[in-house]
């Protein structure tokens, strides 16, 4: 498996799970697979479409996408197909005979064509040795894409009883995914996997939307002539936010339900091709998006929900590398918002909705680590403090806490006083004694907490009130005009029993600002002057090839794999191959012109092998699976014990021991690889590095050693080293 997945993809390691999915696919079993955005489905049936003998069926919703997708497989050397409306009759009759003589092992289809009978009378004779369903989700009525097409796909159990199939889906509702399985039909041996949802390379912050079209300037300042998208609430506002982009002198476009289909199109593909670097979108825009080098997602404009809002950050950086992630926050916003709540007539999708946009807005105005709350709301706990990669983690320290019991009283006290009936603003009048038509009615000004507040002003309050609500000393009820509400915390508070700190809080400014305009974008953080320079004529070396071929330059090499050249500034093609993301065919077919390219430039420039990101190995991460092994370990089981009982390969069982070896919670390994074989290992890690396996092992001679020693002699000398 890691031969093919170095050989075809160019991939030294499995991401997590990848290694335990395929495995269940090649055991036959049905899979449903939970993973995020960009954390790597695909490969999951690509490579076992390779090692199996029949074809494999991808059924995708996105037409659109199905092209980059097919030609990224070929560039690979995988050969791969589509067919769908797009294409003439003659086309798709030549392609299926193509199919019918086995030539094709990855076929994308569209769920409609699928079922239709005659499709299905023409797979029947077909040897098929998996349906792999992606964007599962859309099979779901409670999920946000349902598509009745995908309804049908039942049908698939009924005539191809015995091909196993994998769901695919980035949406984590519970009823969603159980509908998934019923509707599927997935028996109790069904396979099921959850990835993390941690992006660990996206960074998030948050900024106010004061001055903000000259705070969008500023962070763009650190995002030159990269890709990103901007979404915006109104299709009007995309319009102007992308011209007035243009005025400045970005290449930015819109795109919005309000285009014609041909307008948006273009609009799309150019941002594709890297002929635009900005898009200005409502959230109509994405679905179809593949693009691995989205180097930041703006939203200009408050979301609805989180859900929403992490998968349109999760298109930024799907190839792994540094990328931003900001959003810009106005109470504003939330009335925006709660104005269309208005048209909501169910009940219980208006409920849904107020507490989707109430998770939405703690996300927004919370003062701790950002990833923890998307994460938490996805279910799943953030083990970490300090993230170090969002805007709260990052200023933490830099910003001191200061005691702020006594005005936190007052406010409390405040909203006590008026019996819990009033919202934000209203409190802050009574605090600062305003002579309100309203309080002087209700009497308010009677009450001892009437003009307490004087000397502070309205921001300081408003900001100390978002921090009262993120600490949940006070709720707001949606459903009740975001009436304050007072938790049992706050009456400790009140009584003295309890200290309140919080953030400094900056009068002048309003509200937090954040680090993230100054953070430089990642290529430019790392790479010297020069490199950078190469690394931009690589680009546009890839997108020239791009164009002759009328391919998406991402599909040719991940911004990734230009980065890693031009920090290798490889000479030979055997060091091309070791360039990450570069497999054989790729090497064949675009080796030569990338060569050619940083031999050019070196004879211009002095520039020299940065030996920083030299690759080399980083254990993989514990999960739950790594440790149900390892507790079987530590009851004595034997490795092939463990394999027995948890029904996965060896290979599987090591490679979850591999993380407590690195670790240094095993410590013993002459269970795993004999004395006299460690010696031997170890010198050819030395001499040729230990991220890629397979040269080690062709140096030692494939006979004496196996693919499992190798990783455990590398963790082993990992955890000698840290
Ligand atoms: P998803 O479908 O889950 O959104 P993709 O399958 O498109 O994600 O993968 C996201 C990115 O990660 C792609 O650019 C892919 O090439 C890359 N990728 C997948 N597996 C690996 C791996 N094992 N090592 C490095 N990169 C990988
Ligand atoms: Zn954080």
């Amino acid at each position: 498996m890691e031969e093919l997945l170095h050989k075809y993809f160019g991939y030294t390691q499995f991401r997590p799970l990848q290694r335990e999915i395929i495995e269940g696919v090649m055991n036959k079993k049905d899979s449903f697979v939970l993973m995020p955005t960009g954390g790597g489905k695909s490969l999951c049936f690509q490579l076992p479409a390779l090692m199996l003998p029949g074809l494999t069926v991808v059924v995708s919703p996105l037409i659109a996408l199905m092209k980059d997708q097919v030609d990224g497989l070929i560039a690979s050397g995988v050969p791969a197909a589509f067919i769908n409306s797009s294409l003439f009759q003659s086309d798709i009759d030549e392609r299926m005979r193509a199919i019918k003589r086995g030539k094709i092992k990855l076929l994308y289809v569209a769920p409609e064509r699928l079922v239709m009978p005659s499709f299905l009378a023409f797979l029947a004779e077909i040897p098929i040795s998996l349906f792999a369903i992606d964007e599962a989700h859309c099979i779901s009525e409670w999920g946000h894409d349902f598509r009745s097409e995908y309804r049908q796909l039942r049908i698939l159990r009924k005539n191809f009883p015995d091909v196993p199939v994998m769901a695919m889906t980035a949406t984590a509702t519970q009823r969603v995914q159980q509908d998934i399985l019923e509707q599927l039909k997935f028996g109790k041996t069904a396979l099921r996997y959850k990835a993390s949802f941690d992006r660990a390379n996206l960074h998030y912050a948050v900024l106010p939307k004061e001055k903000q079209f000259v705070r969008l300037l500023q962070f763009l300042k650190g995002h030159k002539d990269e890709a990103g998208i901007i979404y915006c609430f109104s299709k009007k506002s995309t319009d102007a936010l992308a011209a007035a982009l243009c005025e400045k002198g970005f290449k930015a476009l819109p795109y919005h339900a309000g285009l014609d289909a041909a307008t948006r199109t273009k609009n799309q593909e150019k941002f594709v091709k890297d002929e635009i670097d900005i898009i200005c979108a409502t959230i109509a825009f994405g679905m179809g998006i593949d693009k691995s080098n989205v180097r930041f997602v703006v939203h200009y404009d408050l979301p609805k929900s989180i859900a929403g809002y992490y998968q349109e950050t999760g298109r930024a950086g799907r190839d792994g590398l540094e990328s931003d992630c900001l959003l810009f926050f106005s109470y504003g916003d939330k009335h925006k918002i709660e104005y269309f709540f208005t048209e909501i007539q169910n009940e219980r999708e208006l409920r849904v909705a107020q507490e989707e946009l109430k998770s939405m807005l703690d996300y927004a105005e919370s003062h701790s680590c950002r990833r923890k709350i998307l994460l938490n709301y996805f279910g799943e706990h953030y083990p970490k403090e300090n993230c170090g990669n969002c805007d709260n983690c990052m200023s933490r320290g830099a910003s001191e806490t200061i005691d702020a019991t006594r005005e936190a009283q007052m406010f409390l006290s405040c909203v006590a006083r008026i019996d819990q009936r009033f919202g934000i603003k209203y409190v802050i009048d009574v605090l600062r004694g305003s002579e309100d038509q309203r309080i002087l009615s209700n009497r308010h000004h009677d009450l001892s907490t009437y003009g307490i507040g004087k000397d502070k002003k309205v921001k300081y309050w408003q900001a100390l009130a978002h921090e009262l609500i993120s600490n949940k000393y006070l709720v707001q009820d949606a459903a009740n005009y975001n009436v304050l509400r007072l938790t049992p915390a706050a009456w400790e508070v009140m009584k003295g029993e309890r200290k309140v700190e919080i953030r400094r809080i900056d009068e002048t400014a309003g509200g937090s600002d954040s680090v993230a305009s100054s953070r430089p974008s990642a290529q430019a953080a790392e790479l010297p002057s020069g490199h950078k320079d190469l690394f931009e004529k690589l680009r546009a070396l890839r997108k020239n090839i791009a164009e002759k071929h009328g391919m998406a330059p991402y599909m040719i090499f991940h911004d990734s794999s230009l980065r890693d050249m031009t920090v290798r500034l490889p000479k030979t093609k055997s060091e091309f191959l070791e360039v990450l993301g570069v497999g054989e065919s790729k090497a064949d077919k675009y080796g030569k012109l990338f060569l050619e390219e940083i031999a050019a430039y070196q004879r211009e420039h002095s520039i020299t092998k940065l030996n920083l990101p030299k690759a080399s190995y980083i254990p993989p991460p514990e999960s739950q699976t790594t440790l149900a092994s390892f507790r079987l370990y530590k009851q004595g089981m034997s490795a092939a014990d463990i394999s027995s009982e948890r029904k996965i390969s060896l290979t599987s069982v090591m490679a979850h021991l591999e993380v407590y070896i690195a670790s240094k919670e095993i410590t013993d390994i002459s269970a795993f690889v004999s004395e006299q074989k460690i010696a031997p290992i170890k010198a050819a890690f030395e001499k040729y590095g230990d991220a890629v396996l397979s040269p080690v092992m062709d140096a030692l001679g494939k006979d004496g050693f196996t693919y499992e020693e190798l990783r455990v002699v590398r963790a082993f000398l990992f955890a000698g080293r840290s």
